[in-house]
Order: C-alpha cells, then structure tokens, then sequence
C-alpha cells in the first residue's frame, strides 16, 4: 500500500503568497498513488481547469510501520527522500476554498504528483536540512531549503502518525516554498534537490 499524504501551507512566504495565514498545525491533504508520475515521463496538461501550477516539495518515505510515533524517534521510521512536484489547480483550487469544498479535483487528479527517484537517508544526506529547486524551461522557478519548514518532518511524522497508522511505502509530500507559478503544455518543468538528483517532465496537450 502507498498513501501520499501531502502538507500545505508549511513554508511561511508561500502561505502568504496565497493570501494564507499561518496554520497552528499542519494543513494535511492526500493524493491518490495513481497520480504519482515518474522522472522522464510526461504530464498531459488536464482538461477540467486552467491554471496549472508546480509545487516543488522534498519527499520522504515510510520505511516501518508506526502510530502514534515520537518526534524524536521519527527519522528512525524515514529510509529514503527524493523531490516531487505537487501540481495544483489553482483556479480549480480557488473555486473549492470559497465554498469551503474538498481540494480533489485541484491536488489529486491523474498525474497529479510527478516524483523523481529515492535516494536512501543514512548516507550523509539529511533531508532536514537540504536545498531544492524547480525551474521551467531552464528558469528557476522556486528555491527553497527544508530547514525553513513551519513544521520539520519529525514534527510532520508525529503529527501523521497520530491520525493514521503510518505503513512501509507511504510518501510524505512536505510542502512548497515560495514562488508557486504556471504551467502550460510544452513547458519542461525540471526539480531538484541537494544530493538527490535532478528530474524532468514535459508537460503535453
Ligand atoms: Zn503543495
């Protein structure tokens, strides 16, 4: 089983971005598995909205089961981080949150989630502390550091955990810094992370 639980708001200047307030506790959604892209591959622009834009985010994966898990002991349940793109319908999105409806159609259709390969922690890679970046077409996009989250993975295991029973292969989107923008068919949105590599996809009618 994969689930891809996915943090919003939890860098300071993207929330304000979007006109948001801070969140007091993680603001948590999810994306189907079915959406996950892989590196290389395309993404067909959708065709229930209009303005589609990245969210670069670092990712990091459950490697052992846990509930209810300490923030201290969280890195121990983490065995691998690569970067990802949460692609966001932002009008779609708009539309949702003034009514107060359910973000689905904006964060979890098909191709939704474009992630690049795990590179395994324990290796001199510490994804508390690791610089990432998207761009389109070869112009920097966004650029961010996970030290600066509002909300550090452990904090972000812990809080996961103490809803769901977290298992073996779920995925932690952990949220996009500034610099969020938009997407339109033919563009090559490439994303990268410190010690993890750099991945790219084209985006397609
Ligand atoms: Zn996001």
């Amino acid at each position: 089983m994969t689930r891809v639980f996915c943090i919003g708001r939890n860098y300071a200047e993207h929330a304000s971005e979007l006109g948001n307030v801070v969140p007091d506790s993680p603001v948590v959604f999810m994306k189907p598995a079915s959406a996950l892209v892989e590196a290389g591959s395309s993404v067909p622009f959708p065709t229930h909205g209009q303005d589609l834009q990245h969210e670069v985010e670092i990712v990091v994966r459950i490697a052992s089961a846990g509930r209810d898990i300490p923030q201290s002991g969280a890195m121990n349940h983490l065995d691998a981080v690569t970067v990802g793109i949460d692609l966001t319908l932002r009008d779609v999105q708009s539309g949702l949150k003034a009514r107060g409806l359910p973000w689905e159609p904006a964060k979890a259709f098909e191709n939704s989630a474009p992630i690049g390969d795990f590179v395994p922690l324990g290796t001199g890679l510490d994804c508390r502390a690791m610089e990432f970046a998207c761009s389109v077409d070869g112009e920097i996009r966004q650029q961010g550091d996970t030290a600066d989250m509002i909300f550090p993975i452990p904090v972000l295991v812990a809080h996961l955990s103490s809803i769901w029973t977290l298992q073996p292969g779920d995925l932690i989107f952990t949220g996009t810094p500034a610099g969020v923008g938009s997407l339109r068919p033919g563009d090559l949105l490439m994303a990268s992370a410190q010690g993890v590599g750099e991945f790219q996809w084209r985006i397609t009618d």
